[in-house]
């Protein structure tokens, strides 16, 4: 049984399941770009109206050109992304020579569609088997219409990020990779990572050493879930040795915490050396920490903050008092959470910043946050707040890292407007229109093109990225219809 012999069980738009499954014969894993690009070549090869380029990172372009009649309409550019994350139970899985094996289930009292073991790959199959139908679909009467597909959004973003300038020609802009029917997707957050480093002078050890624990911490994804009452463990453990750097002969010896930048931590480590007559007070103030911990960060349940003696048969040294004082209070000084809430869309942040991790010993300090913004300005303020807090400290504060724009969100544009109405039409119920707090492609592209107006839509994909991957089958003839209702209302524009 092929994919294709599904598409008897599947409602219309056929097209659409037709592209898509063809899509799915393709093994398109990030990084594996080849064959999706000849695909789509191919595909446009067989229409006269429809031209294809890639542009100089891999992206690709089909035109089609504007139908007799609407050549005065707006055009309308449709971007999808042509890679899919490979994942399977199989370790073994061979995702670069084979596709993906469709089944129709139910789950739920919902048809669905999945993948045998495996992703299924509808982020971003659905949306590029949707462009496709869009373009060479006789009943829809249009001016131009773009379909970019770029490369490698689930690795790099490479491709929106370097896309050329003038690839495509449209000013409006509808992202078709979203995954909740319903929602139009009006905004996302840039960021950038920015680096605190210094190396300090050590001396040997002549007191005790401590070890200062923070553990048992959720953790989370630095960005949608920031506004959570989640603890960060390198600030519960900054915390705790602010507390006791008042204390006579407190020296630092070295601060272990977190993995990456885009994960709020869960544990972190530090340890100094304190003269035996200050330990009780320093495993007071880590119990004093603790204590507030359930208080402040709700969703905590199950966090410890505790200081032991400490003995290693490694050499190891110190930093002096004063270099102990200007570590601590320096990477305290980094704002970390919620700093600004959106003033345009309720609920959504605006700009957080996530101390992601740290490292200090042997002298020598790397710290690493991850700052994001829907507003490129916020974004240039918070770098030059952790520059100035970080100098006044004498550590070493990096240019941002890695930065990528803001996508603000901007409900009055005539493209989020009209897609807000076409979904209206489509669904018959009012759309829930929302930003995220994490970075999408439509940012990285309107920097590059300024003039632009976007928007997000999509099918409703659960559990992308995981061999559970779904597509709700019910869901992709209103995600169509909502296309198709976007061209007929932007040729009025
Ligand atoms: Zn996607």
């Amino acid at each position: 049984m092929t994919n294709q012999d599904l598409l008897s069980q599947l409602p219309e738009p056929k097209a659409v399941w037709e592209r898509f499954f063809e899509i799915c014969d393709v093994p398109h894993g990030s990084g594996n770009m080849t064959g999706i690009r000849s695909f789509l070549e191919n595909f446009a090869k067989a229409y006269a109206n429809v031209s294809f380029k890639t542009d100089t990172v891999g992206n690709v372009l089909l035109t089609k050109a504007a139908d007799a009649g609407c050549e005065s309409h707006p055009a309308v550019a449709f971007q999808c992304h042509m890679d899919m994350v490979c994942e399977s139970n199989d370790a073994n899985r061979d995702f670069l020579t084979k596709g993906i094996e469709c089944q129709i289930e139910e789950k739920d009292g919902v048809r669905v569609m999945t993948a045998n073991d495996t992703t299924l790959g509808a982020d971003d199959g659905i949306g590029i088997a949707a462009g496709l139908a869009i373009l060479v679909d006789t009943t829809v009467k249009s001016g131009v219409i773009e379909l970019l597909c770029t490369v490698d959004e689930e690795t790099t973003m490479e491709g929106a990020e370097n896309i050329d300038t003038g690839f495509f020609t449209a000013k409006h802009l509808v992202n078709i990779d979203s995954e909740d029917e319903g929602v139009v997707t009006l905004g996302s957050a840039g960021g950038f990572d920015v680096e605190l480093t210094k190396t300090v002078p050590t001396a040997p050890v002549t007191n005790p050493l401590l070890k200062i624990s923070v553990d048992g911490l959720c953790g989370g994804h630095s960005g949608v879930e920031i506004h959570k009452p989640l603890g960060n463990a390198i600030k519960l453990l900054l915390n705790v040795l602010s507390k006791i750097l008042g204390l006579p002969g407190v020296q630092l010896a070295s601060i272990s915490g977190g993995k990456a930048t885009n994960a709020i931590p869960r544990s972190a480590h530090a340890i100094i050396s304190a003269p035996a007559d200050q330990h009780d007070a320093i495993k007071a103030a880590a119990a004093t920490v603790e204590d507030i911990v359930p208080h402040r960060y709700t969703a905590e349940s199950n966090v410890s903050v505790t200081a032991s003696l400490f003995t290693t048969e490694e050499k190891c040294v110190v930093t002096t008092p004063q270099w102990t004082n200007s570590i601590v209070e320096g990477l305290n000084a980094v704002p970390c959470g919620v700093l600004m809430m959106s003033g345009s869309i309720s609920g959504l942040v605006e700009t957080s910043c996530n101390l992601g991790n740290v490292a200090f010993g042997d002298g020598k300090l790397v710290a690493q946050a991850l700052a994001r913004s829907s507003s490129n300005p916020s974004m240039a303020r918070l770098h030059a707040a952790i520059k100035a807090m970080g100098e006044l400290y004498t550590l070493d504060v990096s240019d941002p890292q890695g930065q990528f724009s803001g996508w603000d969100p901007r409900p009055e544009d005539a493209l989020a407007k009209l897609t807000v109405d076409a979904v209206r039409a489509v669904l018959g119920r009012e759309p829930k229109t929302e930003a995220i707090h994490a970075g999408l492609e439509c940012g990285l592209l309107m920097d590059k093109y300024p003039e632009l107006q976007a928007v997000s839509v999509g099918a409703t994909v659960k559990y992308p990225h995981c061999p559970d991957e779904l597509l709700e089958i019910d869901t992709v003839a209103p995600f169509y219809q909502v296309m198709v209702e976007i061209v007929k209302r932007i040729a009025k524009c």
